[in-house]
């Protein structure tokens, strides 16, 4: 106890042994790190010993993280974009720009698998910002050669919405595009509900005042605090994937995307369904009035 608070401390270890996991004093506590990092990433207050596959996944990673911090100069970085189908006007209204890593030696690597380790390893407000500007680039492009309003949508990771100043970032990425605000979305997961409110509803607000349009991301899947629905900015909400791929069925599926439209609406939020792949899908979210829809059914990113 320090000066009335008390103070918890947990260990993590990490454990080699000699000779199977090396021969001398620096490779065995190297390989001690090895699985005290293990350890950390299995929750923390435990211990591993450290086996050969872990060493392996270690060097991929190192690898991938040292590939990664130069993806960005190498030009291996692309975005594809995925396009909104308006389903009133049958339209095309806007796009989601989704990134793609084209590996020399890996080939594609999946978002999912960089965008993490880019949080991991603090290249997430770089790879962030190329992303808002090649996107902003492209959108104002389109823009000059069709004349026709269509948005792109960036998706900000929770830890670049707080890690940097993201407001900005994304006031330069327009600024330096000639792109109007309004042609710009921000995709914003449930995982920024973790940090403090109030910033993130100042942030938020100071997007949304210039004409940014704010989406919440696979909406449902995270923290599930409805509160927050009334008390953050929002334009949008994309129903998650995993509600709309069983719909025709499963009833409670059919019931939670239903559900999410109706409430979503009454607080005067737009709805957007992604992974729309079949027309009895498409059909389900025009019957109950689901604003946009984006999915292979539509197009491919
Ligand atoms: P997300 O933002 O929810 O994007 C939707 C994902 O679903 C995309 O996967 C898209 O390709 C996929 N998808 C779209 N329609 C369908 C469909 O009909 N069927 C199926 N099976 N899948 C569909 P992708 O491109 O692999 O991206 C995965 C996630 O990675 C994204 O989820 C997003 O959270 C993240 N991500 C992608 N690009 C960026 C980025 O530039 N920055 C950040 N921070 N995250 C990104
Ligand atoms: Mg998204
Ligand atoms: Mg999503």
């Amino acid at each position: 106890e320090h000066q009335g608070h008390e103070f918890v401390v947990s260990s993590s270890i990490g454990v080699s042994l000699y000779p199977d996991d090396g021969a001398d004093i620096d490779a065995l506590l190297k390989n001690a790190d090895v699985a005290m990092y293990k350890a950390k990433e299995s929750g923390r207050n435990s211990v591993r010993f450290y086996s050969g596959t872990m060493r392996l996944r270690s060097l991929e990673r190192l690898e991938l993280e040292s590939g990664l911090r130069h993806a960005l100069d190498r030009e291996e970085l692309e975005l594809h974009y995925q396009p909104k189908l308006c389903l009133k006007t049958r339209q095309i209204i806007g796009v989601e720009a989704l990134v793609r890593w084209e590996h020399p030696d890996y080939g594609n690597i999946p978002p999912d698998r960089f965008v993490p380790l880019a949080e991991e390893c603090g290249l997430i407000t770089q790879l962030g910002e190329w992303v808002l500007n090649t996107a902003c680039r492209q959108a104002k492009k389109w823009q000059d050669r069709y004349g026709q309003r269509i948005s792109v949508a960036v998706n900000l990771s929770s830890q670049q919405f707080f890690q940097s100043d993201v407001a900005n970032a994304v006031f330069q990425a327009l600024f330096e595009a000639s792109l109007m605000p309004s042609l710009l979305q921000l995709e914003l997961t449930e995982s920024i509900l973790m940090h403090d409110i109030q910033e993130t509803i100042d942030t938020m607000t100071q997007l949304k005042d210039s004409g940014i349009a704010l989406v919440m991301d696979d909406f449902g899947t995270g923290y599930s605090s409805l509160s927050y629905l009334q008390r953050f900015p929002l334009d949008a909400l994309k129903i998650d994937r995993s509600f709309v791929m069983d719909l025709e069925h499963n009833k409670d599926d059919a019931v939670i995307c239903s559900t999410i439209i109706a409430m979503a609406h009454h607080l005067g939020l737009k709805v957007v369904a992604e992974g729309v792949e079949t027309h009895a899908q498409l059909g389900f979210m025009s019957d109950h009035g689901c604003d946009q829809i984006q999915g292979y059914l539509i197009s491919k990113p």
